[in-house]
């Protein structure tokens, strides 16, 4: 396996760098702000709404992850299949994350890392993010593959005649970047599970929004809250789900079978399983959804959409 550092120069746009940490500062007693120094940004869609990235975090006793180098033929699977035959003690640990604000001049980008688990933070386990985010310092470096248009589809919250938004904390920082794209004037309802009222954050927004908070630590606290939603905004929904796994669904079974949402206008995503790291493999429900959302998407978009390198 190549072990050429991606931070080499590469003639080929392969979405992947090295960053490194230029700030760190905690935003609320859970979430924590990382400034990342991203080298030549040019072209890629840092800011659009809803950009995802996959961060690679070194192992214990590493100073910086160790990647493959960028494909020379741009080829992502065959990339990803050379970072998953790495040795288990040396491949990096691999987490999905938004792109919180993107600073051009300065050729930083902002990553929120909500503190579940551990001291402080929501009841349970402490992944190995959350573990590096607790101790991040300015020049530590991580691994980051996207954004790139070819893996996500390009989230449009001005497409229906109002927008329902729902996230937990974790999905709190994408959701801050929907309302950020919402057009002046448009309608939308936000409903946002934190611990609690210091979780708060400001959602500065062109659009019309409402923001319900719901406070508590259990995930599903959020659905009661939706279900029980009266006087929301006349027409046709776009709706937008993130978070705890199951209550996606549940909130997308309510929206479709009770509310008589279009699903075509839901975009949905898991972005964490109760008492599941994201390197356990995908449960049933996982790949039925990530077939669903597969289906959905050529919906939208003529011509084949391509997988993304892993959930
Ligand atoms: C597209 C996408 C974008 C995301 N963007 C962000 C982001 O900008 N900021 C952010 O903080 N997170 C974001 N997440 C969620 C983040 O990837 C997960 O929370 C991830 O599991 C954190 O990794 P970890 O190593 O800390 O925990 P893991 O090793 O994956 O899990 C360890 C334990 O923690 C539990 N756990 C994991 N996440 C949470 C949580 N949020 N709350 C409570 N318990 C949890 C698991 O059930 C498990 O028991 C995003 C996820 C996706 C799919």
């Amino acid at each position: 396996m190549p072990e050429q550092s991606p931070n080499q120069p590469s003639t080929s746009a392969f979405p992947l760098r090295r960053v490194h940490v230029t700030g760190v500062r905690g935003l609320t007693p859970r979430m924590v702000r990382v400034t990342l120094g991203v080298p030549s940004p040019a072209g890629a869609p840092f800011d659009r709404p809803d950009a995802q990235v996959k961060l690679y975090f070194p192992r214990p006793g590493q100073r910086e992850p160790e990647l493959p180098a960028p494909d020379p033929d741009g080829d992502v699977m065959r990339w990803y299949g050379a970072w998953a035959a790495m040795p288990e003690e040396r491949r990096p640990v691999m987490r999905s994350y938004t792109v919180r604000a993107y600073d051009a001049a300065a050729e930083t980008v902002d990553v929120d890392f909500h503190l579940h688990g551990g001291p402080s933070g929501a009841p349970g386990a402490e992944g190995p993010a959350t573990r590096w985010a607790r101790g991040a310092r300015a020049g530590d470096v991580l691994g980051m593959f996207g954004p790139s248009e070819e893996f996500a589809a390009p989230v449009d919250p001005g497409a229906g005649d109002w927008a329902l938004l729902v996230a937990d904390a974790c999905a709190l920082p994408a959701l801050a970047t929907v309302v950020r794209a919402l057009p002046p004037g448009h309608r939308a309802v936000a409903f946002v599970r934190v611990a609690g009222p210091e979780e708060r954050q400001p959602l500065p927004t062109a659009g019309e929004l409402t923001v319900h908070w719901v406070y508590g630590e259990r995930p599903e606290l959020v659905v009661p809250a939706v279900r029980a939603a009266a006087g929301l905004p006349e027409g046709v929904p776009y709706a937008w789900l993130a978070g705890e796994a199951g209550v996606v669904r549940e909130l997308r079974r309510h929206l479709v079978a009770e509310r008589g949402a279009d699903r075509r206008a839901i975009d949905f995503a898991g972005y964490w399983r109760r008492r599941l790291t994201q390197d356990d493999a995908p449960t049933p429900e996982d790949l039925a959804e990530a077939r669903e959302r597969l289906v959905l998407l050529t919906e939208r978009t003529p011509g084949p959409a391509a997988p993304p390198p892993a959930r």
